[in-house]
């Protein structure tokens, strides 16, 4: 081990961290504090081909990631050791302010605080998790990475809202994407697999996880991504609607009376496959598939219909066939039926996929179209934690 970075993904009532070597990926150590602030937490942390949980009431954020120093002190590594070079934090919604990593600073924390109303469910989280860290690893510079930051290249006429101007000016409001670090990672990763300098390759990358979103990626630039002023818009997710008519809220709360915060909730969080048929987790999904539920094999064709729907139009926003079609995240990475399906469907333009590769289990980034396929398409398994560090380390480098 020689330098590492520890990344923290802090949420409202979790934090995820691992400690990354940024030079050759590894994971040394890796872990999750759980149910902040409830009746009774839990942090399990990983090393070595082990898995220690520890049950404990975590008041807040700071009670946890003590309890997180107290375990890398008790089944290692040592933190002395391990030669911790800066902290990264990722971060959902850095708005306009912030279009790369940037190196915490008393004010930075303040910025990120100022966007909460953009990142309502988010920024709170990260900003206690970035205080507390800051605290108990001053000696090191911490960094912010935006999920946003990727998407800051986009044209305006791909992140401007049709409102009234004095609107989105006021309030902020536009499409700001988020996934932009696994978005980033996986591009990157398409061009050394298609041995192609980054600069020169057209492509399409779909991040498909419970969370879900589509990106068109032009010259190491991207131009367009699904997601817009928060990840609600776009594709259908494990529990999120995706695109969907915003007179929905209007008829919602004009014939039903319910709330914002209600429709808000059902939107967020009730929807998407788990709202058509029950379950967000895809492999449920497959399962009720089997057992014969029509509610479960049209959620799965939504699904695919709307990849559809998206790839198409991003070909369009390419003006042409791209290089490559990416499949990345837990579903993309391994459900060989959702790539074989959307591959059907794009069979017209001339893309198809070798069956026996698009079986293939690995953990390696991979193309597994057939020889003549207009189009690649490649499977990359994304890697936040490690873009991340790479980020971090390169910022304060500079
Ligand atoms: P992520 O948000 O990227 O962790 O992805 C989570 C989603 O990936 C869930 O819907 C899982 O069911 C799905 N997933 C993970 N592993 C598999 C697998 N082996 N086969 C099918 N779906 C999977």
């Amino acid at each position: 081990m020689s330098k590492t970075v520890l990344v923290i993904n802090a949420g409202s009532s979790s934090i995820k961290y691992q400690l990354t070597d940024p030079v050759d990926g590894t994971a040394v150590a890796s872990g999750i504090v759980e149910r902040i602030g409830e009746d009774m937490g839990i942090v399990t942390h990983k090393y070595n081909g082990e898995s220690h949980t520890t049950e404990l009431v975590i008041a807040d954020h700071g009670v946890g990631l003590r309890k997180v120093l107290e375990l890398f002190e008790q089944y290692g590594p040592d933190l002395e050791e391990a030669g911790i070079v800066a902290v990264g934090h990722r971060v959902v919604q850095g708005g306009s302010v912030f279009p790369g990593p940037t190196v915490i600073t008393d004010e930075v924390v303040e910025q990120i605080r100022g966007l909460i109303p953009l990142a309502p469910l988010h920024n709170p989280g990260h900003v206690r998790g970035i205080e507390v860290a800051r605290e108990l690893f001053m000696q090191v510079p911490h960094v912010a990475i935006f999920d946003t930051s990727f998407f800051q290249t986009l044209p305006a006429e791909a992140y401007t809202y049709a409102l009234p101007k004095e609107i989105t000016q006021k309030f902020a409001i536009r499409r700001y994407g988020f996934h932009g670090t696994s978005h980033q990672f996986v591009s990157r990763e398409v061009a050394n697999v298609l041995g192609l300098p980054n600069e020169e390759v057209s492509q399409i990358v779909l991040h498909v996880g419970s969370g879900a979103s589509v990106s068109a990626v032009q010259n190491g630039r991207a131009v367009e991504t699904s997601m817009g002023l928060t990840p609600l818009e776009g594709l259908v997710m494990g529990t999120r609607t995706g695109d969907i008519d915003p007179a929905v809220i209007f008829h919602l709360y004009r014939t039903e009376g319910l709330s914002i915060d209600e429709i808000d909730t059902m939107f967020n969080k009730q929807s998407g496959l788990k709202g058509m048929a029950g379950q967000n987790d895809f492999r449920e999904l497959l399962r009720l598939i089997d057992e014969g539920s029509a509610d479960a094999k049209l959620a799965l064709d939504v699904f695919v219909h709307r990849l559809v729907k998206y790839i198409g139009s991003y070909m369009a926003v390419l003006g042409g066939l791209p290089n490559a079609i990416t499949f990345t995240a837990g579903v993309g990475e391994n459900n060989a039926l959702v790539r074989q399906m959307v591959a059907d469907r794009l069979a017209g333009f001339g893309i198809a996929l070798d069956p026996a590769l698009n079986e293939v289990r690995s953990g390696e980034p991979r193309i597994i179209s057939t020889p003549d396929s207009t189009v690649k398409i490649l499977v990359v398994p994304t890697n936040e934690e490690l873009e991340i560090a790479r980020q971090t380390v390169a910022k304060i480098a500079e």
